[in-house]
């Protein structure tokens, strides 16, 4: 217990002789954020607005944002119109109470408000989802780039993070291939392994300064289907809109799209796991309702076909019965009906993480003091989805990183503060 308070005494005074030297000296404050995600940018856009931070932005890649970028390529969905309560039960693997501290922080209204200085609009799409309107992703991104530029902050591309030292009264970065450089303070805000090819020497190197980092799994994931080649051929990327799909005793309505591998949308993120799954193809009828519509055949159709007339079934619809249904059932009303109702799919197994939309596990917040600050390097924050929560698609996932990167920029001009 002595020791403890010992080691944070010492912490403390440390802190409060640089802030010190800060204040005598007048120099500014050199924080390095590593990323540029909405986590980093919305980090970087809370301290700017305060000169004393010089701020120095870091990405792998050539240009910023590239998961954002991707993500808007459906239309951007930034937040939920949900009730701010309603909100935070979203987040998942206890995070539930860091969010509430940080929502307090930067709620989605002060995001949306954000978004809205800058000149861009928003509107409330289904399902309650906010997306950015007119405007594409990188146009997005652009804007947002453009105010920080403004604002004095320094960009630098094709810099791929490694590792960090603690020096006392620097941290030192060390970047592959390139000369280390030194910060005040390092912001982390690195993002999880989805949809990335890049390599996460970060986590062993964090690991081996003792940090907690459960490892990253696929979240928000689609399923592999062994699809028949020929269904392929003609419904590979189409819709099945306003499906149910059903995953034992669980039932999720929404959109899937048919993929190469196998399927991917909400319903199958929410509630996918290997198996038997069954999608109702026309969840709005019964049974009896179809059978009614499929009664009269004065043309003597198929029962195939007259199911695609009477039911106005979309071509991945059709496709599906197609391709997929034995002859008995194509060609019987009764097995027709009852495989539109409940139509068996076998999900092999979740698709590659690098297919998620997001990742659980990342650095636990066990590791992380309350300012998102990791406990053992109080120079160095952590923020986005590097760290170990999970939230369902529907704007979840972009609010939660732009909250904890304003939650941090807060955090640092409280204990960094300069009159
Ligand atoms: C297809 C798809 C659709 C999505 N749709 C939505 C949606 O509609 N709504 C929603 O809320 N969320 C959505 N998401 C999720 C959302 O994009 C992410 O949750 C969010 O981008 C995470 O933000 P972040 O800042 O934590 O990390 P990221 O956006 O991943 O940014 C991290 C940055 O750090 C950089 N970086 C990583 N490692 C290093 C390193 N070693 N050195 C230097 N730089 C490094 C990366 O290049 C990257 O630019 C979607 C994701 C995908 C893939």
């Amino acid at each position: 217990m002595l020791g403890e308070r010992t080691d944070k005494t010492v912490v403390f005074t440390e802190l409060l002789i640089y802030t010190l030297d800060i204040i005598m000296n007048g120099h500014q404050i050199k924080v390095v954020i590593i990323g540029s995600g909405p986590a980093g940018l919305m980090c970087a856009a809370r301290l700017a607005e305060n000169t004393k931070y010089h701020i120095t932005i870091y990405d792998q890649h050539a240009c910023p944002s590239r998961k954002l970028i991707i993500a808007g390529k459906t239309g951007l969905n930034v937040a939920s119109a949900l009730h701010q309560r309603d909100i935070i039960k979203n987040y998942r693997g206890g995070a539930t109470h860091h969010f509430k501290q940080i929502f307090d922080q930067f709620s989605r209204d002060d995001w949306v408000g954000f978004i809205h200085q800058m000149g861009v609009k928003t509107f409330v799409g289904a399902s309650k989802k906010i997306l950015i309107k007119d405007q594409t992703a990188e146009a997005f991104v652009g804007h947002w780039i453009r105010l920080l530029t403004e604002k004095g902050v320094c960009f630098k591309f094709k810099h791929h993070f490694i590792d960090f030292l603690d020096e006392g009264s620097a941290v030192k970065i060390f970047f592959k291939g390139r000369d280390a450089i030194k910060c005040d303070l390092l912001c982390l805000a690195l993002g999880g392994k989805s949809y990335t090819d890049h390599h996460f020497e970060w986590v062993e190197a964090l690991k081996d300064k003792g940090i907690v980092i459960p490892e990253f799994k696929a979240s928000n994931v689609g399923y592999q289907v062994l699809w028949p080649g020929d269904l392929l051929k003609e419904a590979e990327g189409l819709p099945l809109k306003n499906i149910s799909l059903t995953v034992g005793a669980d039932v999720r309505k929404g959109e899937l799209v048919i993929t190469r591998y196998g399927l991917e949308g909400p319903p199958v993120y929410a509630i996918g796991s290997r198996g038997t799954a069954y999608l109702d193809l026309k969840p709005d009828m019964t049974e009896q309702d179809i059978r009614n519509r499929l009664k009269e055949n004065l043309k003597k159709l198929s029962p195939y076909r007259l199911a695609v007339r009477r039911l106005n079934l979309c071509a991945a619809r059709q496709a599906l019965l197609y391709h997929c249904l034995s002859g008995t059932d194509r060609e019987s009303v009764a097995g027709l009906v009852k495989k539109i109702k409940k139509f068996p799919v076998t999900l092999v197994g979740p698709a590659d993480i690098k297919r998620a939309i997001s990742c659980a596990g990342g650095v636990s917040f066990d590791s992380l003091d309350e300012s998102l600050c990791l406990k053992a390097f109080p120079r160095v924050f952590c923020m986005g989805e590097m760290l170990d929560w999970d939230a369902p698609t529907g704007g979840f996932l972009i609010q939660g990183c732009v909250s904890q990167g304003a939650y941090v920029a807060g955090k640092i001009e409280a204990r960094f503060s300069v009159p």
